[in-house]
């Protein structure tokens, strides 16, 4: 039994508080996904169950890490989201297009929310994180990272914008 999964007997007709906690390997999380945790997150449930459907509200909570998309170190991703879903159980011919976004299944027993939960994570996660919003990234020429020492190999920023102003630049230094 995965931390995710919830059983349906323990739950009583009406509010259930639940919390737990997910680490990386609850989430799937791999070395292809864009998120790392190095604690784990937690999840807090209020689970209003009515006979075989349940009406989940939810908070999953902690800091992640994700890589800077200038320099590459890890930077903090504090992660606090809502989240609603409604359970139901499956049905014996389930239409593949019925199922929503919020509408997870269950299979009369147990709840597996895993799934759903690495979802909610992962979309949270920005295009393209800083570490700072000041990262000066690492130099093109060198690889050095400018947060932490100046470069000494006089290569230009490889940001496109730059080319027009170093050529007028270059013309000046030639007159
Ligand atoms: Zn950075
Ligand atoms: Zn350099």
């Amino acid at each position: 039994m995965s931390a995710s999964e919830i059983r349906i007997a323990s739950l009583a007709e009406g509010v259930n508080p639940l919390a737990f906690e997910v680490g990386g390997s609850d989430l799937r999380l791999s070395a292809d996904d864009e998120l790392t945790l190095d604690r784990p997150l937690t999840v807090s449930l209020e689970i209003v169950r009515v006979e075989e459907t349940l009406d989940i509200r939810g908070r999953i909570q902690g800091t992640g890490l994700v890589a800077c998309s200038r320099c590459g170190m890890d930077a903090p991703l504090e992660i606090d989201l809502p989240f609603r879903l409604i359970g139901q159980e499956r049905p014996e011919t389930a239409p593949e297009d019925v199922e929503s976004e919020d509408l997870v299944y269950h299979d009369g027993d147990s709840l597996e929310l895993g799934e759903t939960l690495r979802e909610i994570v992962l979309v949270s996660v920005p295009m393209a994180p800083l570490c700072k919003e000041a990262c000066k990234g690492l130099c093109p020429g060198c690889g050095v990272d400018l947060n932490l020492e100046s470069c000494t190999c006089g290569e230009r920023p490889a940001d496109p914008r730059w080319n027009k102003l170093s050529e007028l630049l270059d013309r000046d230094g030639e007159r």
